[in-house]
Order: C-alpha cells, then structure tokens, then sequence
C-alpha cells in the first residue's frame, strides 16, 4: 500500500507593505525520497544563508522534474492589487489554494495522508477531502515545513530582486518590503508610492491620503473666502500676502484685516510679506496711467507672483497659485502667462483654475455678507481710485 503524502503548505510576504503574497504548497513522494545528503541539508530557512537557501531551492527544481519525481510542489503568486481590494487574509488563502489546487493535478486526492498549513487563519479548502492542521511557526519543526518555505521564501526574494531593479529608488535589498526606518523615509509623499505598494495598508494609506501642500498668494479678503473654502479639503494650504499695491496703507491695513480674519474662520495657516510699497511704485514707474488691465497691471501681477514664487520655492512648496483670478476685471491671460515663467523658472507647478467661473464671484460676496468681511470698492493702487476725495497717506 502507498505511503500517504503529507502536504505543506506556507506563505512568504503577508507582512510586508508591497509586493505580491507568495504561496508554495509541497510534499515528497513516500516511495521515493530524496537522498539524505539533501535531506539532512534542508533546515529552518531563516537559519539557512540565502545561498543555501538558493542551492536547496534549485536541488528541489531539479527532483521535481524527474519522471518518478522525488519532489512534488507548486507555487502560486496573489499580486498587491488583489491584496488591496480582497484583504490580505483571503489574498493568503486564494495564493494557498491555488498552488494547492495546481499541486493536485500532479498527485492524487485520495492518496493525501494529511495536509498542514502555516499560521492559524483556520481556512478550509473544499477542493480537499481532509480537514488541513493549523501550525502557528510551524516553519521550525518538520522536513516539509521547512522546504515548503524555502520554497516560498527564494521565489518572493527572486521576484523582489527584479522589483529592485525596476524601483532603485526604494532600497528593497534593503528593507525586504518591510516598514523599516528607511522605507517610511522614502513614503515622503504620495508621489512615492509604487505600483507594487499595498495601498490598503495603514502606513501607505495614509501617506495615500495625505494632502499636497499648496502655496495660495491672496490679493484680498473678499477673493481669498471661496478658494479657500473649496480648495482646502483636497490641499494642506498656507496663505501668502504680498500686496504692496495697495494704498493708501490704511486701506491696505482694512484688507490685510479682512483677509486674516478668513483665514482664521477657515483655520487656515498665513504668512504676511511687508508692505514694500516703494518697490511697487519703481515697478510701475512711466507706466503709471496706464489704463486698468494694460502695462501698469501687468508689472503689478508680475511682482506679486514672482515674490509668491520665490516663497513657494522657499518653503519647499511645489503647488501653488493665486486668487488674483478671481476678479473679472484682470486679464487672465497675462496672469496665465506668468505663472507660468514663474512656475517653469522655479520648477513648480501651478493650479490653473479660474476662481472667477462657476459663481464663485457670488458665493464670495455671500460669504462676506454673512461673516461680516469688508469689501473694497476699488482694486488696490491710487490710479485704481475714481473718487480721491477721501485719499490720504
Ligand atoms: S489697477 Fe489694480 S492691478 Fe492694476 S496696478 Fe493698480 S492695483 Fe495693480
């Protein structure tokens, strides 16, 4: 009578925080062992040196491809993809089951003494006429457990050296998958995460949810209510004041009023640049009565958004825009057009939106309404001014 084949079945990479899960299921055939020179090599796989652990994994190829094979085994992959929308725990069992499943074409179910598998998930396999064993660490104790794993373990290592080489950037020889120091010092940012990372799990979720941090250059209170408002929900903002276009300084100081007084609404972080208004007058100088939205705009636009740059670049903030386009009254094409040279000469990147559409105009004169924001009635420097009546230095 047959000797009855026990099965192993084990599991390499359900920890780590990317990459495929990686099961192998495997039995020796009873009649017809390998020799004990090979026998007596196979050990623990975390006490074996990853060369062993190569040398017995192709040993254990070779046997198994003999006509009267001494080795039976099969191993299945379950990508990070599946990890993510199935759970980790089902991706385990369905990697299992498969090289489980693949394994019985090669022996026969009836002549199955017994199947073990690593960890106490308790699955139940229904392509199986026997109740499998549950071993917690089992990979210590028995000759089946530990090649089964060796198995497992060489051919998660072998896919993860083709994954380093296609991501040099994320150190996997290094961390093996894991989250170690340096991987949780690579997830810096979203743009970080890999296609082979599992996004389900804590750390890479939240790394996944965290949001881009956007520079936001505010012209005035009012303009600055409804940006804020709908951008900060997808972007961790921080508000930029640079607007030395704005006289006299006692006007300047009602709108700098206004404006912190959004931002505290909004719970919002600012940052308030000086009031270099002689700057704002040599940039402007013989263009003076330009008329609105002609060569004096363009100078102002330009200075405010080049300083907004400079900041932006400062504080390591590569999203930024302005709600300088909310007004109808400027040109957003130039203001188009110098984001983007600012952008392109500081290697950032701007949000084109056009505050001005989908009423946000009117939501913005609701929301000062409401909140008792002061509105101006002219847009910023003296020449702006049509009744000079009340200007006074
Ligand atoms: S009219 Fe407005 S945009 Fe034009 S220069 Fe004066 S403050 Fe600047």
């Amino acid at each position: 009578m047959l000797n009855k084949y026990k099965i192993w079945i084990d599991e390499a990479g359900r920890w780590p925080w990317l990459g495929p899960v990686v099961a192998s299921a495997l039995c020796f055939n009873p009649e017809n062992l390998p020799d004990k020179v090979l026998l007596n090599t196979i050990n623990d796989s975390k006490k074996l040196t990853e060369k062993k652990r190569e040398e017995i994994f192709t040993q254990l190829i070779e046997l198994s491809r003999w006509e009267n094979p001494q080795v039976y085994f099969w191993v299945w992959v379950v990508d990070n993809f599946q990890v993510d929308e199935i759970n980790i725990k089902k991706a385990n069992k369905e990697a299992m089951r498969r090289a489980l499943v693949e394994l019985l074409r090669k022996i026969k179910k009836e002549d199955i003494g017994s199947v073990l598998v690593d960890w106490n998930d308790k699955y139940t396999f229904e392509e199986l006429d026997v109740q499998p064993i549950y071993v917690v660490w089992g990979d210590g104790k028995v000759l089946e457990i530990w090649a089964a794993s060796i198995i497992a373990k060489v051919f998660r290592d072998k896919l993860t050296d083709t994954y380093a080489s296609l991501y040099p950037d994320l150190w996997l020889e290094n961390h093996k998958w894991y989250g170690t120091k340096k991987h949780i010092d690579y997830l810096s940012d979203k743009s970080k995460i890999t296609g082979i990372h599992r996004i389900s799990y804590k750390p890479v979720k939240v790394v996944l949810e965290k949001k881009e941090k956007m520079l936001l250059h505010i012209c005035c209170g009012p303009d600055a209510t409804i940006p804020i408002v709908d951008l900060k929900w997808k972007y961790d903002i921080t508000c930029f004041w640079y607007d030395p276009n704005i006289q006299p300084k006692k006007e300047y100081d009602k709108r700098l009023k206004a404006f912190i007084k959004v931002c505290e609404i909004e719970n919002i972080s600012y940052i308030v640049w000086e009031y270099d208004v002689e700057n704002f007058f040599r940039e402007i100088k013989w263009l003076e009565h330009t008329p609105e939205k002609w060569e004096k705009c363009s100078k102002c636009y330009d200075m405010r958004l080049r300083r907004s740059a400079l900041e932006a670049e400062k504080l390591g903030i590569k999203l930024w825009t302005s709600t300088l386009n909310t007004s109808p009254h400027k040109d957003l094409e130039k203001l188009f057009k110098y984001w983007d040279e600012h952008s392109a000469e500081k290697w950032l990147e701007f949000l084109k939106i056009a505050f001005r559409k989908n009423n946000w105009f009117l939501r913005s004169v609701e929301y000062c309404r409401e909140n008792n924001i002061y509105r101006q009635n002219y847009c910023g420097c003296v020449y702006s001014i049509k009744d000079k009546g009340d200007f006074n230095w």
